[in-house]
């Protein structure tokens, strides 16, 4: 059982274990105070999958269409990318190709590690430490970062050619729309609870509240 205080009166409460999709609530004010997910780390996985199919989709179909000078050309994420290189524009190209390619990789990779290391329970040890690291990692991994490096190789195509929107652009799209959603589904308190400790012993509990 673990104490907390109930963040909109302060009153002091343990939180008994909870049922799968059930709920505490503050006695006195009725703030949700605990959730536990159903089967959030199914749902995590079976989205992370999803992301792995549409990241290769969006790789390998083109991002979009260019005519210049009456020469019709598509290009992926990755030709795109090493067309600016070629161009002389060399740190776009890196930024294009990191944010766009190499940090959502790393992310669907490290997510279906994890997921598939605790599905059977206990998980192992690395398991803890990889969490840890891709906590430091996150910043990068974030959508928000993809769609920059994507919008930076658009604009800088653009400037080149006459764009059309190809089958890539929406997998990229709906790539973004899976990570917001494998984000908000996975919780890593989940993966805690599983992490086998080395001395036989479950880790510490963490409070998402401090
Ligand atoms: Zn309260």
């Amino acid at each position: 059982m673990e104490t907390v205080a109930c963040p909109d009166c302060d009153l002091l409460q343990r939180i008994p274990p909870l049922p799968p999709g059930g709920k505490a609530r503050c006695p006195r004010c009725g703030e949700t105070l605990a959730t536990e997910p159903i089967d959030s780390l199914d749902r995590a996985l079976a989205l992370t999958v999803t992301a792995a199919i549409v990241f290769i989709v969006a790789n390998t179909s083109p991002l979009m269409g260019l005519s210049a000078v009456g020469r019709q050309a598509s290009t992926t994420i990755v030709g795109g990318a090493y067309q600016m290189w070629v161009q002389g524009q060399e740190v776009t190209a890196v930024i294009v190709a990191f944010c766009a390619v190499i940090a959502p990789a790393g992310y669907i990779l490290f997510m279906l590690t994890v997921l598939l290391a605790v599905r059977r329970p206990p998980a192992p040890h690395g398991v803890g430490e990889m969490l840890r690291w891709a906590h430091s990692m996150q910043p990068w991994s974030m959508s928000e970062v993809m769609m920059l490096g994507i919008l930076v190789a658009l604009i800088k195509i653009a400037e080149l050619a006459t764009v059309e929107p190809g089958i890539g652009m929406y997998a990229v799209g709906g790539l973004i729309v899976l990570f917001a959603a494998i984000m908000v589904t996975f919780h890593p308190r989940e993966v805690w609870k599983r992490v086998k400790w080395a001395d036989g012993e479950a880790p510490p509990r963490t409070t998402d509240s401090d």
